[in-house]
């Protein structure tokens, strides 16, 4: 049985700021199930300490060399869910913010990805393959061929999975050979300099035996240009190695029928209970409207990339029609400004709330109508894949794992589970959502498209068999 360690900088039940954390949260479990011996492991934030240090068991401490720092290593274990974590401990790095942001992140990460190659040996987990997530990540695969090789008997495996090929920990080469020792030899096109920088995504896609992306739609997108972030070369060059294999949720943490943090459970076989959830939106935004009006909502990093300029043009256009538009996200300020000016301008028909809140994005996503996510580009997106559980309808443009989770409605048809528009333009958006709203009133349409939507099976089963299938090419070739 091949033995795998997922590796990420966060991941749920511990510590989340985005999609990644709920991937690393949902998928062990799902591996778990098709008898994949699974581990992750992780760097101890501050929130896990505050939260878990009595439940953790300290099984290794000494220090590491970060070129001349002599560093702290600390690693601690506990089992959750039936899965075991491994946690990197050092507070200096991860006392505080899980991203410290500019070159303080960088060193941050580097510590991590060394740190992770020098835990090894020490965990009484031998992994055949290390399932690397991101750029914060990306080092590893370089260390353990370049610099780790003579360690092992047998060469530890990588998978390198890209969850958002924006984001790529860049710095100056003489940053990162400062840390991990890199003498000048690497610093080339083809391994790990991209447009004048040393680049941790460009190592891993460099270094990795194989690479994934998040949604099949994605792993062909980021080949072209427009989308490959300046990875596209190295992307192409490796085809072969490439594959898509799309997220899924955690249906035991979204579940309306079980769901704590709602007003009424509900499911797709009786859906009633979902007008209690939009009720009690209705109150907790103080909003002046009526059951039947239909509430559009996100719950949203507030950033570019998630299609806000879009919004941005056309929500106010909108708001003067028999609407609501319920929002919860943090991010850019000028998106917080945006929302806040729109909340203030139309208190009877908009609720927004700045911050990150988990409860509230379920009491939103069982209370609302539908849920817009008009992305600029999205590597998978599980914002739809919740809402869709929740029967309340993604209007998506097809972008990435969009186009791979939701079925547009077809007015011929009349089938669907969602609706999309492919430009990215603000009245293409607007027209997507007019349609919704005319299918809003049409009751046995609607209910259709929201058991439809609800009997998606948005899991990490069928995933999870691809990736152990994966794992075992990676660990027999
Ligand atoms: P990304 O990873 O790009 O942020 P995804 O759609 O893949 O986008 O995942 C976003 C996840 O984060 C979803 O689980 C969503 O519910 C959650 N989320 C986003 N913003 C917030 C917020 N402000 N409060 C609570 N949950 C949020």
């Amino acid at each position: 049985m091949t033995k795998v360690l997922i590796v990420a900088s966060e991941g749920m039940p511990f510590v989340k700021t985005g999609g990644l954390a709920d991937v690393v949260g949902a998928l062990p479990k799902s591996l778990l199930a098709v008898a994949v011996d699974v581990a992750v492991m992780m760097p101890k934030h501050s929130k896990i300490k505050a939260e878990h240090e009595a439940e953790l068991k300290t099984i290794y401490a000494s220090t590491i060399m970060l070129g001349w720092r002599e560093k702290y290593l600390g690693i601690q274990t506990l089992v959750k869910n039936g899965v075991t974590y491994y946690f990197i401990d050092n507070e200096d790095y991860f006392g505080g913010p899980v991203y410290l942001g500019g070159d303080a992140e960088n060193e941050q990460y580097l510590y991590f990805c060394k740190a992770v190659c020098e835990a090894l040996p020490h965990i009484g987990f031998d992994p055949d393959v290390l399932h690397l997530n991101d750029w914060h990540t990306g080092m590893i695969p370089f260390l353990l061929k370049e610099q780790y090789g003579h360690r092992y008997e047998k060469p530890k495996k990588t998978l390198f999975t890209i969850h958002n090929i924006k984001f790529q920990g860049q710095m100056s080469f003489e940053f990162m050979s400062d840390i991990l020792s890199i003498p000048p030899r690497y610093y080339i096109p083809t391994l790990l300099e991209a447009d004048g920088c040393a680049n941790m995504m460009k190592a891993g896609l460099v270094y990795a035996d194989k690479i994934s992306t998040v949604s099949p739609n994605y792993a062909n997108e980021i080949m072209n240009r427009y989308f490959g972030m300046g990875m596209e070369g190295i992307l192409s060059a490796r085809r072969q190695d490439v594959s898509g294999i799309l997220n899924g949720i955690d249906t035991v943490e979204f579940n309306p029928e079980k769901d704590s943090a709602i007003a009424e459970n509900y499911s797709a076989n009786d859906i009633r209970g979902k007008l209690s959830c939009k009720k009690a939106l209705i109150s907790e935004f103080n909003l002046d409207i009526k059951t039947t009006t239909p509430i559009i909502s996100m719950v949203t990093r507030l950033t570019s990339q998630k299609g806000l300029d879009l919004v941005q043009y056309v929500l106010e256009e909108l708001l003067h029609e028999d609407v609501a538009f319920v929002m919860l996200g943090s991010g850019d300020e000028v998106y917080q400004d945006f929302f806040n000016y729109i909340a203030a301008k139309y208190p009877a028909n908009t609720g927004v709330y700045i911050g990150y809140d988990e409860d509230l994005a379920h009491r939103i996503y069982s209370g609302a109508d539908f849920l817009l996510m008009p992305s600029e580009f999205e590597p998978c997106g599980l914002s739809q894949m919740i809402a869709q559980r929740y029967g309340n309808l993604p209007i998506v443009r097809e972008t990435g794992g969009l186009v791979d989770t939701v079925s547009p409605y077809n007015r011929y048809t009349q089938e669907g589970d969602g609706f999309a528009f492919s430009t990215f333009n603000g009245h293409d958006m607007l027209a997507s959502i007019r349609l919704a709203l005319s299918v809003y009133r049409d009751k046995p349409v609607l209910r259709r498209l929201k058991r439809n939507a609800m009997l998606n099976d948005n899991s990490f089963t069928k995933s999870a068999k691809e990736y152990k299938e994966l794992y075992d090419r990676i660990n027999h070739e």
